[in-house]
């Protein structure tokens, strides 16, 4: 008799840290929801090197591999360069990674550890077509709200047009069916300042189309896992009824997460337990965002000005923000160890936000970030740059009042410190802060109990793993 098979999930991803935080998170996640199940975690070469040691091969038990796929590349992505370049970037990622990935479920089935089901985050638009040419079931991990998964939905088919003809007025009013109305400003900037190619992110762009148009291909419905919780986004939920849509969210870190970034200082979390609860202001902007020239100064002087203790990553890849040259962490740092703050180059962002001291989160509102903040209930000041963000912060303001959103100088696009104290007083002062505080607080109530035993999350990802090994 053979023995009966274990599911096994191929978790694929984009190599950003945005991306692979979500699906290593996950992976931990299948492993804890069926203790038989195998994961193979799975991302771009230069990125597997940074994050692992070599050899590092996963859990010890053997259910966890890690293993590297190839983006025909030496470097790997960066940021940097023009749309050209960045086009390059996306053509060679395409093409290597299709056929690379491919390799590997091949070799992973001519090995024994066949895999069973396919799990992807929304750049690889060609895993799908991968699973499907080997017999494998496969689902989309979404790692960005339901509302904005609704509104790349209806882009896709049949309102591109209209967003297209207005894109540039960014107070225009959109109407989408199933979603309240909102400004052009509010939409993922991928669809208003991508789709010419000329654009810089135009090979983004054009590879969320790609991923829609694979999306279609799936019968009867494609599955897509997201990253919130039911309740959080209960409404939207009926805008996306072309998918089988299962949020399983948020997915928070077990343990470490492994990073592309190093922590240069560990002293932070000694320091915030001398803080009082509630009294410190977080601030960082995820692993992208570069800040304007000048910002680093702007705000460094209105943390200072707010009164309050203050921890701020300043990434060392920041340069412009302080000074054409040198280090950009170790000037801010500078500056503000005369000061009441402490300035990092990367912190572990969960912890910090688990801190009792900590009582406010400034943020770009990268979807983690938020993700993170709701299910620690620590309040935000949203300064959104690009990609889902606007609408993340427009979720955070108006729908679950957890926080803030802060204007940005229409000329260069620097949070001037008068605007960030301002907007920490509305989340950290009296009056209507309270009520900020304790949507906060509500939210966080219910992060908990979607991810308990029995909560919603707990309930899907349940249901997703038994699907899955019902068609081994
Ligand atoms: N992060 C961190 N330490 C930092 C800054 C960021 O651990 O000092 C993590 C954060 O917890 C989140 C991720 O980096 O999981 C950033 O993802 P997000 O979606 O918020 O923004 P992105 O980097 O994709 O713009």
């Amino acid at each position: 008799m053979s023995p009966t098979p274990r599911p096994h999930f191929l978790v694929l991803t984009f190599p950003l840290q945005g991306h692979i935080a979500p699906a290593l998170r996950l992976a931990r996640r299948l492993l804890a929801a069926a203790p038989d199940a195998l994961v193979t975690f799975s991302t771009a070469a230069a990125a597997h090197r940074r994050m692992f040691a070599e050899g590092e091969g996963g859990d010890g038990d053997g259910r966890l591999e890690l293993l590297p796929f190839s983006d025909g590349t030496e470097n790997g992505f960066v940021t940097r360069g023009d749309a050209a370049e960045l086009g390059a970037y996306m053509a060679s990622f395409h093409a290597s990674g299709r056929r690379s990935v491919g390799e590997m479920v091949d070799a992973l089935a001519a090995r024994g550890r066949p895999v069973s089901s396919v799990v992807y985050t929304l750049l690889l638009p060609w895993a799908a077509d991968v699973a499907r040419d080997r017999g494998v079931p496969s689902a989309l991990y979404w790692i960005q709200p339901v509302a904005v998964l609704a509104i790349y939905c209806h882009y896709f088919h049949g309102l591109g047009g209209v967003v297209d003809e207005h894109r540039r007025d960014h107070s225009f009013v959109l109407e989408f069916p199933g979603l309240p109305p909102m400004a052009a400003g509010d939409l993922p900037s991928f669809l208003t300042e991508a789709t010419d190619p000329s654009d810089y992110f135009h090979s983004i762009f054009t590879t969320f189309r790609d991923l829609f148009d694979a999306l279609d291909r799936e019968t009867p419905k494609a599955t897509v896992l997201v990253n919130v919780f039911q309740e959080l986004e209960a409404d939207t939920l009926a805008a996306v009824g072309a998918y089988d849509v299962l949020p399983i969210g948020p997915v928070l870190p077990s343990g470490d997460d492994a990073a592309l970034f190093k922590q240069n200082d560990a002293k932070y979390m000694e320091w915030l337990d001398t803080k009082p609860a509630g009294s410190v202001v977080y601030v960082a902007f995820g692993s992208l965002t570069v800040m304007a020239k000048g910002q680093v100064d702007e705000l460094l002087h209105g943390l200072e000005e707010s009164g309050r203790p203050y921890l701020c990553v300043v990434r060392k890849d920041n340069k412009a923000a302080v000074a054409e040259t040198g280090d950009a962490t170790a000037a801010a740092a500078a500056a503000a160890a005369r000061r009441n703050g402490v300035v990092v180059e990367w912190c572990d962002q969960v912890r910090v936000l688990s801190h009792a001291a900590v009582g406010c989160f400034v943020t770009h509102c990268g979807w983690n970030s938020v993700l993170e903040s709701i299910a620690s209930g620590v309040p935000m000041v949203g300064v959104p740059r690009m990609s889902d963000q606007q609408m993340n912060a427009r979720l955070v303001e108006r729908d679950w009042r957890v926080g803030v959103r802060a204007e940005v100088d229409g000329g260069d696009g620097v949070l001037r410190a008068a605007e960030l104290r301002r907007r920490v007083e509305e989340v950290m002062g009296d009056g209507e802060a309270a009520e900020v505080r304790r949507s906060a607080a509500a939210w966080k109530r219910a992060v908990a109990e979607a991810l308990g035993k029995g909560g919603s999350s707990d309930r899907n990802l349940t249901a997703f793993v038994e699907g899955a090994r019902s068609v081994i």
